[in-house]
């Protein structure tokens, strides 16, 4: 019954599918292109300064311990987590900001502060999002999603009522919610799923849940501990990783994959599962015959924004930030326009600014500042060195002109990310960052499927599939990837 596994791509879900099927006995061997695995949750590492070049929040907590408590540890065994508070600031536009505090009570009453009557319905707002998250991660996200039918049972289907999938978050918010920047809030994990409110099912309050209660917290040392934590789980569990192996094909006999060609020679497979993005396993790595899906299906979806990011390493501290920020001093609606409407560079861009070394001394040198910037861009544009820096000089005038301190001269690290290099270092499509975006026509058994349906022993994990994007979902894709392995080798299917 052993079998010989190969898992393409050492992201989360990868590492996540290999660690589970090499635990339950079989020789998995799993290949990654770059120098390092974590996939988007690479480091670099620069002068002193340790970046975080892709996730900075770690939300769901309880989704990272599960994966650990499986094999018989503790995230704390690999890393130490802090919960951050406030979890987040927002700069909203005429000098105004509010704290995600982690005290439900400070937030009840900031939000009291801004509208008369808010506090009472943020709590049953909440109550809310408690219900749709727990019904979620119990009912929903486990499921392989391969057909309607799984989810046709009558409970499921009394539950997908009282979720409020066919409504969208927008709605839900702004019914109870007026004060602008109370709505912008309660809107920001939405950009999580790489859609705009009102094209999200409101069922995705349930992020609000994940936010303001179970909170945002930081693994000590940064992100790349927890991808540097799943690798080591992955070894300790047997699992073979090859580094700077990139696949250059998968070579199918009669509906099976028998062989996965890399740069680095071939490796037999009697099950080959694939964590890479989805559409370039598809595209590139099979010949036609054995694509479920054409270059025209991937045109038609609806992808989650790509992301100029800038690492910077700054020689100073600043005064008077927090480990993150949201700058939404500028039309949200407008940017939203030119992610998904009417793609272009914005005009006044909302960003992001991570200020992690707040929280940690250990990723930058003594008396200096850790900054990532991230503006969300619409997938595909054309990405130019003059873009970058101009957007770089929007972002440091707003920060300065916010914090009143001059920065640009203490500048002493600095590197730009944007679609060409995701498309570069994932081989992502149009340069996305995070996946496809998690609209109702794309989600549970909406999505790619995990399943190939031309190639038997052929399998998908990661963002692009179910249940999503994100760290969490990515974790929970690999477990659901592992698990219907498992079923199919035990009922000597594959
Ligand atoms: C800038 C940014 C910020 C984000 N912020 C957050 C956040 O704050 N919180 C959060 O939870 N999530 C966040 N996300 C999303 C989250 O990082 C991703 O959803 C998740 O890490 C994706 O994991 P994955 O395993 O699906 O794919 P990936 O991490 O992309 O892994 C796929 C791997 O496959 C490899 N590969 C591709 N082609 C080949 C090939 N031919 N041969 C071998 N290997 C190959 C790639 O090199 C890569 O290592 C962010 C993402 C980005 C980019």
């Amino acid at each position: 019954m052993k079998k010989k596994i190969v898992v393409i791509g050492s992201g989360f879900a990868g590492l996540t599918a290999a660690t589970h099927l090499s635990a339950a006995g079989h020789e998995v061997h799993l290949l990654e292109k770059n120098d390092q695995s974590g996939g988007r949750a690479s480091v670099w590492e620069k002068d002193g300064f340790t970046f975080d070049m892709g996730p900075s929040f770690y939300w769901m907590p309880e989704v990272f311990e599960q994966h650990f408590e499986h094999f018989g540890y503790k995230a704390s065994d690999f890393y130490q987590l802090k919960r951050l508070d406030p979890g987040y600031r927002i700069y909203a536009n005429k000098h105004q900001q509010i704290d995600a505090s982690a005290d439900l009570e400070t937030l009840k009453a900031a939000f009291e502060q801004r509208e008369k009557g808010s506090a009472k319905k943020l709590e049953a707002f909440l109550k809310d999002a408690e219900y749709k998250y727990h019904t979620a991660m119990g009912d929903y996200v486990n499921r392989l999603s391969d057909s309607i039918t799984e989810f046709l049972e009558p409970r499921l289907i009394f539950k997908t009522i009282q979720l409020n999938l066919f409504s969208s978050i927008r709605s839900a918010i702004r019914k109870q919610f007026k004060d602008p920047v109370l709505v912008s809030m309660l809107e920001f994990p939405v950009l999580f799923l790489g859609s705009t409110p009102d094209k999200t099912p409101a069922l995705y309050s349930m992020m609000n849940y994940a936010d303001l209660i179970k909170g945002t917290w930081y693994p000590m040392g940064g992100m790349g501990m927890v991808s540097k934590a799943f690798t080591d789980l992955a070894k300790l569990k047997g699992v073979n990783l090859h580094l700077n192996t990139e696949v250059l094909n998968i070579e199918v006999l009669n509906k099976m994959a028998k062989r996965v060609k890399s740069n680095q020679g071939d490796f037999d497979a009697d099950i080959v599962i694939s964590g890479a993005d989805y559409h370039h396993t598809e595209q590139n790595l099979l010949n036609a015959d054995n694509r479920v899906y054409d270059q025209n299906y991937w045109e038609k979806r609806s992808m989650s924004p790509s992301a100029l990011l800038f690492y910077v390493g700054l020689n100073k501290r600043i005064e008077g930030i927090e480990h993150h920020s949201l700058f939404f001093d500028e039309d949200f609606e407008q940017h939203a326009i030119e992610i998904y409407k009417d793609p272009k560079w914005p005009s006044k861009p909302l960003f992001y600014l991570s200020a992690a070394s707040k929280t940690d001394n250990s990723i930058a040198p003594e008396g200096c500042e850790n900054l990532v910037f991230l503006i969300p861009l619409a997938p595909g544009l054309t990405d130019s060195d003059d873009m970058r820096e101009h957007y770089f000089n929007v972002q440091m005038d707003r920060l300065e002109q916010r914090t009143g301190q001059s920065l640009r001269a203490n500048v002493v690290v600095k590197r730009s990310y944007a679609m060409r290099d995701f498309e570069r270092d994932y081989y992502s499509f149009k340069g996305n960052a995070y996946g496809l975006a998690n609209t109702l026509l794309q989600t549970a058994f909406l999505k790619p499927k995990i399943k190939s349906k031309k190639v038997n022993n052929l399998f998908y994990t990661g963002q692009l599939t179910v249940p999503g994007p994100g760290v969490p979902p990515t974790i929970l894709s690999g477990e659901i990837v592992a698990k219907e392995v498992l079923k199919q080798i035990q009922a000597k299917k594959i």
